[in-house]
């Protein structure tokens, strides 16, 4: 995050900062008075630590960054900033990408499922759109962390030479994937699942919207071995960003309703339905090993990869038909409004 913190600050909080709190006048009448500011400004100690070596020749810092009484390294100022940064980037991210896979990937048939509810995307982006801004709330002491120097986190390729820059995208996926089953699988114990994982399980049949749509400390939860990993494990910089950028597509992904893979190692959007559809099955992430492990993996019915029967009413009734016999047991008694054709009624 360091990264990212470096390059808003140089293009956007610098400016925002020495507006709000600009430096004794004197000091900046003798920044203005320079002929060559940056030959003043290297006489002035620079007020933070760059991200990377290059910092000065890639991005350098612009007068305003030494124009403020609120210096980059200020603790306050880092914790505001990664939370402005991180609460656009996470609601961009979403609305974007969601956006993106609902209008090319997601098939609209499966809205006529009769467990589909009424006005199911506005509530799932409602419940999502509210729950972001405090899953950033409580991830932030994680990047601050990370941007005061506390976790592994390294720029020079040769700390941990190339082998190790390929391993640790397999070790990212294992370790959180691990970590993910035992929390998820944990959420569905009574007394969790009914504070914190329910809103999540309001969706039987998900559309990509319901990627994010969460209660936030649900949310949070699962998201922890996603942080607790750059502060076990190196982590390069740039991969740490694609990582992150990663595990919110897949999230996506996952809800999509688009079979794309029968492979028996992944857990993917066929996985994921299932686990939607009839709540105790395969807790897991990205791969179906702990699911296995636990006994909780329920293979996706091979016949629904074909589009006929899977949008098919015959399908649809039948899945319908083993859900209300689960969601009895799950939640006892089932509050949600359905909107398909012949479910017009609160059950
Ligand atoms: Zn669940
Ligand atoms: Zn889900």
């Amino acid at each position: 995050m360091d990264l990212v913190l470096e390059v808003c600050d140089t293009f956007v909080f610098d400016k925002i900062y020495s507006a709000l709190f600009p430096v004794p006048d004197a000091v900046t009448t003798i920044l203005q008075a320079a002929a060559d500011p940056s030959v003043a400004l290297k006489n002035i100690s620079v007020p933070y630590i760059p991200a990377t070596p290059y910092e000065y020749t890639l991005i350098p810092a612009g007068p305003a960054a030494y124009m403020t009484t609120i210096a980059r390294t200020n603790i306050w100022r880092q914790t505001t900033s990664l939370y402005i940064i991180t609460a656009i980037f996470g609601v961009l991210l979403y609305l974007v990408f969601a956006t993106l896979s609902y209008v090319f990937i997601f098939d609209k048939r499966s809205m006529q499922h009769p467990k589909f509810l009424k006005n199911q995307i506005s509530m799932e982006m409602i419940q999502a759109l509210t729950a972001i801004p405090f899953m950033v709330l409580y991830t932030v002491p994680w990047f601050l962390a990370e941007v005061r120097g506390y976790g592994m986190l390294y720029w020079d390729v040769e700390d941990y030479g190339y082998f190790y820059l390929a391993l640790q995208f397999p070790l990212f996926i294992g370790f959180t994937d691990c970590g993910i089953y035992a929390i998820h699988r944990g959420l569905h114990h009574p007394l969790l699942y009914k504070r914190l994982h329910k809103p999540h399980h309001k969706w039987i049949v998900p559309t990509p919207f319901a990627s994010h749509a969460f209660h936030p400390v649900d949310g949070y939860l699962q998201s922890l071995p996603y942080h607790f990993f750059p502060f076990v494990f190196p982590l390069h910089k740039i991969s740490y960003l694609f990582l992150f950028t990663f595990i919110n597509v897949w999230t996506i992904m996952i809800h999509d309703g688009e079979y794309v893979t029968q492979n028996p190692a992944i857990n993917g959007s066929a996985c994921h339905t299932v686990h939607h559809l009839y709540f105790n099955y395969n807790y897991g992430q990205f791969t179906t090993l702990w699911d296995r492990i636990g006994g909780s993996y329920r293979k996706p019915d091979v016949s629904l990869f074909d589009q006929k029967v899977k949008m098919n009413q015959a399908t649809w009734k039948q899945q319908s038909k083993e859900m209300e016999k689960i969601v009895k047991e799950v939640e006892i008694v089932d509050e949600r409004t359905y909107d398909g054709p012949d479910s017009k009624k609160t059950q």
